[in-house]
């Protein structure tokens, strides 16, 4: 009987699988009481069957996984090639068999072609058998042979998904496609169903084979071939889908599960097959190009033989290696220093300053011109900025000549995104005959006009000359050189910039063209540590307990408005860092520090009007009788002083705080902060500190819809006052942030810190406002936090935004208080108040109401958190969204009746929105609030991509994993 072989066949395989990798998950056969894998039996009207048991694996099917990550699809290329080497020597009769889905027999599929009704698919459906006879088929029978799984499809590949983890792979099942077959088969099949619902199908694929790789190494002519096969594969299974609609007309499932397969072909079809291949070689750690590094030798051995591309010879004349990379410090972080005619300037200067004839741009160079303008997506795609050639700047007109001789391959317009003007494409042949190309970008058309495809080039003469603005991309007159090891067949389309994270794969594809012009090494200087180097140094050098963001670090060198970028060009929006209140880099305070630190810092024992402006600027802000200032460095240093103040002031010592509250992180105050004294590493409360309840109208007793909660929770205060505190002789202080951000972005209820002011008050404290997170505009509605709760603190605490970067914080006070304090100590802060942090303040101060940011703070807030409101709508996750301005939280909750915390779900939102390019943090005591206070220059725009980009996050299967069952 066939079924009786074929199932022996697979129990076999399964028993040689759970021999040599039992912990590959995949189902053990579990023999019958007579000790055998199966049983033959009959049903009740005598029809043979075969009857065996397999034990069950828990997990879910990847298809309908949200996200696929490249590590779990690097997980299952692993676990199929540990299957594949389990079953390497497997052997069985039932094997080599005949199945449709074999991929050493594919061509019968060019006998159903007709089924397939659209012209363009049938064509392309062609174009792929095509392939697959003329590479594939001669190539089979030299790959290597075993008897495979053939079926990693996203239904038989099973993941487990926890709340808050990405998922992993759980096991592999079905193993009815068992067959002897080139081993490459395996991923192959594998690799076209991960290409499911991918735009790009190499995102998928490559992790894929490199996890495959890492364990089970592809052979060269597997990579060769692998490509045409997992585009077989897919024409197999339309073809297959079309022959049974054909059988079995208005069935509607094969219609569904072909719909992917016709979007992964069209998709593959995108790709030129070259560039696949050099990609799975490149994700394998090979070099891209079979061929290349034999002419990369070549180069290397005959360097300093080139004739120069320039009159001028980089390797003797003076060259300045120009600095454009993403961090650079000469364009800094202005995008306008990136355009014409201001880039073209700096370029200009700074060969002037270094007296050089040539200006290069670096190689492998990820360069900042290409984050703006014409390049800029949203923050969240990956812009290409890694340059691939070399840009040598000289006078517009300047010759360019052959380095070596070469045939004209091209002369094209080089017009997107943006017209850069001719470039030039030679052809060249090692004397082994292998062929290469150096191309020639922005050069002058009129240059060129004449060059025709195939004429002979000899090395060191003059075909072409360098562009002018605006005809070279309207860039400073430079002419790009570039070596291409393979033309991909994309020709004029060949990048000249890549993106980073296909870094490894155009530069082994371009290698650095300097290997031609020869420019002495000496002459570049040492590049940048690259992000690994950076976070080596620091592990080493900086104390372990200073925290780094992420689970994958950003190295972050550049900011302007609301984006950060890191060293690589990406951009990220900034929806966290409230400290550049009025956008990182803005202009205005730069210049304003920058003019003050070139004239004059130094401390306030000598007048100053800087110091004096500032109090007079900020004490307006405030309401009477708050008039008297005291200006520091740093919001722990300001806390401190207002401690001081009013134990000053009082003559005594306790203190009442809010529990969760952070006020800074000297001795000071972190014995006045619960959320370090009582957190990890804390020592716990000191005797002069008293905790209040959190007024936290969403998680506590009273709640938002109790109009009483605000005076009900300020009688907390009260009584910790009467029971606590008075028999300690009374409050110094009653400090609290006036939203209170650390403890999970709180809005106080009404009244209550009116209430609480009251009861402090009449026990002779003072009242101390930390305005450090929610003051200066960010709120919307007020300027202060304070006059939300319609309060006047005795003593107001700044700091953070208010240098938008630059050092800087405040105490305000009263008269009354300043005078209790002069008591003969002199109060001195070496760098408190310096001009150069008063410049910045001033500075700030004045851009918040030019650019009205106290508006705009509501105009956006109001218009964000109505968005977020709809999140809450449609994801169960979202408990309650809050805040005020453009200080917002969102607190997720696995059950909304319980508020049982999301903390491991808010953590991977965070980590999910930086992988889609968007910055936030958590907070909370219980860490589940997503904690949203980006630059006030923040848009509409900004807002809405935060709001799409983690509606798409909330709705992935490790946020919903956690939920309440009837939440789900
Ligand atoms: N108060 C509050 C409310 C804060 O959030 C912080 C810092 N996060 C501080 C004070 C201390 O500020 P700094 O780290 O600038 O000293």
């Amino acid at each position: 009987m066939r079924e009786a072989a074929f199932v022996d066949m697979q129990c076999a395989a399964l028993a040689a699988v759970a021999g040599r990798a039992p912990d590959l998950p995949v189902p053990r056969v579990v023999p019958g009481l007579d000790g055998r894998p199966f049983a033959a039996t009959a049903l009740a009207d005598g029809a043979p069957r075969v009857v065996w048991m397999l034990t069950f694996l828990e997990g879910r099917p990847l298809a309908g996984l949200r996200p696929v990550t490249p590590d779990l699809l690097g997980n299952l290329g692993a676990a199929l090639a540990r299957l594949d080497l389990a079953l390497a020597g497997f052997a069985h009769p039932a094997a080599r068999r005949e199945l449709k889905w074999d991929l050493a027999e594919a061509g019968w599929i060019r006998a159903h072609l007709g089924l397939i009704p659209d012209a363009r698919r049938l064509a392309l459906v062609e174009r792929v058998l095509a392939r697959y006879e003329a590479e594939a088929v001669p190539a089979l029978s030299r790959l290597r042979r075993s008897v495979v799984y053939g079926d990693a499809n996203e239904h038989n590949v099973l993941v487990r998904v926890e709340s808050g983890r990405p998922a992993r792979l759980a096991g592999l099942i079905d193993f009815g496609d068992m067959i002897e077959t080139p081993t490459a088969a395996e991923i192959a099949v594998a690799a076209a169903y991960a290409a499911f619902g991918h735009a790009d199908p190499l995102e998928a694929v490559r992790p894929l084979v490199a996890g495959y790789h890492r364990v089970l190494p592809l052979a060269e002519e597997e990579l060769a071939v692998l490509d045409v096969l997992v585009r077989t594969r897919l024409a197999v299974s339309v073809v297959n889908s079309a022959c049974r609609a054909a059988a079995e007309p208005g069935d509607p499932y094969l219609k569904v599960s072909e719909a992917p397969a016709w979007a992964a072909l069209e998709a593959f079809d995108r790709v030129p097959p070259r560039l696949a291949h050099c990609a799975y070689r490149d994700a394998c750690g090979l070099p891209p190009s079979p061929g290349g590094p034999a002419v990369v030798r070549w180069l290397e051995e005959r360097r300093g033989s080139f004739a120069p591309v320039l009159d001028h010879d980089p390797r003797t004349a003076p060259v300045a290696v120009l600095d454009l990379s993403v961090g650079s410090r000469t364009l800094g972080a202005d995008p306008a220093e990136l355009e014409t005619p201001r880039l073209t300037e700096t370029v200009r200067r700074a060969m002037a300053e270094a007296g050089a004839v040539v200006g290069v741009g670096r190689y492998d160079e990820a360069r900042a011109v290409y984050t703006t303008g014409a390049f800029a997506g949203g923050p969240a795609a990956e812009r290409r900025t890694v340059h691939l050639g070399i840009d040598l700047s000289v006078p517009p007109g300047s010759a360019v000549r052959a380095p070596l001789d070469g045939t004209v391959r091209l002369v094209a317009e080089n017009a997107a995104p943006k017209d850069y003007g001719p470039l030039v494409i030679l052809r060249h042949e090692t004397p082994a005959g292998e062929e290469f190309f150096t191309l020639y970008g922005h050069l002058d058309a009129a240059s060129v006009a004449g060059l025709a495809p195939g004429r002979t080039v000899r090395a060191g003469e003059a075909f072409a000359a360098v562009g002018a603005p605006p005809r070279n991309g309207d860039w400073w007159p430079h002419v790009h050189v570039q070596i291409i090891l393979d033309l991909l067949g994309l020709d004029a389309d060949f990048p000249g910039v890549a993106a980073p994270g296909r870094r490894s794969l155009w530069t082994g594809l371009s290698p650095d063209p300097n290997l031609l012009l020869g420019i002495p090494a000496e002459r570049f200087p040492r590049p940048e540590p690259d992000k690994s180097g950076t976070l080596a140094a620091r592990r080493t050098l900086i104390g372990p307990s200073l925290s780094i963001s992420y689970r994958e670090p950003l190295k972050i060198v550049r900011g302007w408005m609301r984006h950060l970028y890191d060293d690589t060009g990406r951009a990220y929006l900034d929806a966290y860092n409230n400290v550049p209140l009025v956008g990182h880099g803005h202009p205005r305070v730069v210049r304003a520090v920058r003019e003050q630190m070139g004239l004059l810092n130094t401390n306030t024992r000598y007048l100053h009007d800087n110091l004096v402006r500032y109090a007079a600027r900020l004490t307006a802000l405030m309401p009477e009788p708050l008039r008297v200032c005291y200006v520091l460095n740093s919001a722990s240093e300001a806390n401190e002083l207002a401690l001081r103040l009013a134990r000053a002031r009082t003559g005594r010592e306790d203190v009442v705080v809010l529990e969760s509250a952070y006020h800074g992180h000297t001795t000071g105050l972190v014995d006045i902060s619960p959320y370090k004294f009582d957190g990890p590493g804390g020592r716990g409360r000191k005797p002069w500190v008293h905790v209040a309840p959190l007024p936290d109208d969403y998680r506590g007793p009273f709640k938002r819809d109790d109009p009483e909660a605000g005076p009900k929770y300020a009688a907390a205060v009260g009584r910790l006052l009467a029971a606590e505190v008075a028999p300690r002789g009374g409050p110094a202080a009653f400090i609290a942030e006036t939203l209170p951000s650390v403890a999970g972005q709180i809005v106080l209820p009404p009244g209550y810190l009116r209430e609480a002011y009251r009861h402090v008050r009449a026990a002779g404290g003072l009242c101390v406002a930390d305005e450090v997170q929610v003051g200066f505009g960010r709120l919307g509605t007020h300027f202060w936090g304070f006059e939300t709760q319609g309060v006047v603190p005795d003593i107001v605490v700044l700091g953070k935004p208010i240098g938008n970067g630059f050092p800087l914080a405040a105490v305000v006070t009263t008269e009354a208080v300043a005078a209790s304090f002069a008591n003969g100590m002199e109060f001195f802060s070496t760098f408190g108040g310096n001009p150069v942090a008063c410049a910045a303040g001033l500075a700030v101060l004045d851009v918040v109401a030019e650019e009205r940011l106290q508006e705009r703070a509501l105009r956006v807030g109001t218009h964000f958190l109505s968005g977020l409101k709809r999140l809450a709508d449609r994801h169960p996750i979202v408990g309650d969204v809050r805040g005020s301005g453009l200080f917002l939280g969102i607190e997720l909750v696995r059950d909304r009746r319980t508020l049982e915390p999301a903390a491991a779900e808010a953590a991977y939102v965070v980590e999910r929105l930086r992988e889609r390019g968007i910055l936030t943090g958590t907070d909370g005591p219980l860490h589940n609030v997503l904690k949203v206070r980006p630059p006030l220059c923040f848009t509409d725009e900004d807002a809405d991509l935060f709001v799409s980009v983690l509606d798409e996050i909330l709705a992935e299967d490790p946020v919903r994993a956690g939920l309440a069952p009837a939440a789900r």
